[in-house]
């Protein structure tokens, strides 16, 4: 395990006075908090880093003897574990056990050992950025197609009521918030999604991420925004598709009949003579678009048959068999032939 160099106490958000008690209850928090199974993408990496800081952290401050060394020697006591560190690493290279020991880690360690920078840990307090947080959003098409307000739940930091955001009481590091001042508590914001979102897209909220430390600027919350599957509309950019059902008279005679859309039905024309499979396409009935438009609707025609047939359709058809003498297959049996 390489060494991050960052100092322990910082890691787990605790003061130097923090008991065992204390680092046990941080030390949950922030595993729950940073469990790389909780993120993906580029954020687990993140977390992967940081759940190893805090593991690292935690297994130091929770041995009460290796506490203590830290503590009395602080950088020094890094060194001394630095150096015994690396030696067994290349005793472990020597005998050819894979041991993963980084690059980054060496140089660390070699500016430790021969002076270098001698950075000493918790010396500097640099400020850093709040993790950016992401959650996923599952819209319908109505609601693309409208725009919607979303409940989002989150967790949002609050001042401790104990402490009053001190994080100390009576010169000691407060018990109810571990001397952080703040307390984490689930609360919900509503966000505006605007009309015409695609799938996948990010939506940003600023300043609703993680706390930054010492001061840093708070993360942002990203929505992920997932496009349901709709029964009866398939989306494919800003058109949508449907079949319509039409009865065989329809498609042969022409006829005006009611047509799902993604508000009210609407009516709409068969031509006379449309063919199975053909498309009717309604313009401006589909998603918003960026130019500010609208995309189109497309229905299919679905030719489909009485069933079952009433005597008086069965008889008209018996009539239409006896009047319609050509084949409708004969071309496709001369082309056949000839293939
Ligand atoms: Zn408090």
């Amino acid at each position: 395990m390489a060494n991050s160099g960052r100092d322990y106490y910082q890691v787990l958000g605790l003061p130097r006075t923090a008991s065992a008690d204390e680092i046990k209850k941080a030390y949950r928090r922030l595993a729950r908090q940073f469990h790389p199974d909780m993120h993906s993408g580029a954020k687990k990496t993140e977390m992967e880093k940081k759940f190893k800081e805090m593991n690292e952290a935690h297994e130091v401050l929770s041995d009460p003897d290796k506490r203590k060394k830290y503590d009395q020697h602080g950088t020094q006591w890094e060194q001394a574990e630095a150096y015994e560190r690396a030696r067994q690493a290349a005793g472990a290279q020597n005998r050819g056990q894979a041991h993963s020991f980084s690059g980054e880690g060496f140089s660390d360690i070699f500016e430790n050992l021969f002076g270098g920078r001698g950075r000493a840990a918790g010396q500097h307090e640099f400020s850093s950025s709040g993790e950016d947080l992401e959650t996923e959003v599952d819209l319908s098409l109505r609601e693309v197609l409208r725009g919607v307000t979303k409940r989002i739940n989150l967790m949002e930091p609050v001042p401790c009521s104990t402490c009053r955001g001190s994080g100390a009481v009576k010169n000691r590091p407060c018990q109810a918030c571990l001397g952080s001042g703040h307390r984490m508590e689930s609360t919900s914001i509503e966000v505006k999604i605007p009309a015409g979102v695609q799938n996948g897209t990010r939506v940003r909220v600023p300043g609703k991420g993680q706390l930054g430390t010492n001061g840093g600027r708070r993360g942002d919350l990203y929505l992920h925004v997932t496009l349901m599957p709709n029964k009866i509309f398939r989306q494919q950019g800003t058109d949508l598709h449907a079949n319509l059902p039409v009865w065989p008279w329809e498609a042969a005679l022409g006829a005006e009949v009611m047509a799902p859309t993604l508000t009210d039905a609407v009516r709409v024309k068969i031509p006379a003579g449309s063919r199975a499979e053909s498309k009717l396409r309604l313009k401006g009935k589909g998603l918003p678009t960026a130019a500010g438009g609208h995309g189109d609707l497309f229905l299919t025609l679905q030719i489909v048959l009485p069933s079952p047939l009433t005597e008086g359709e069965q008889k008209l058809y018996e009539q239409l068999s006896h009047l319609r003498t050509g084949d409708p297959r004969a071309e496709l049996l001369a082309a056949a032939q000839h293939n």
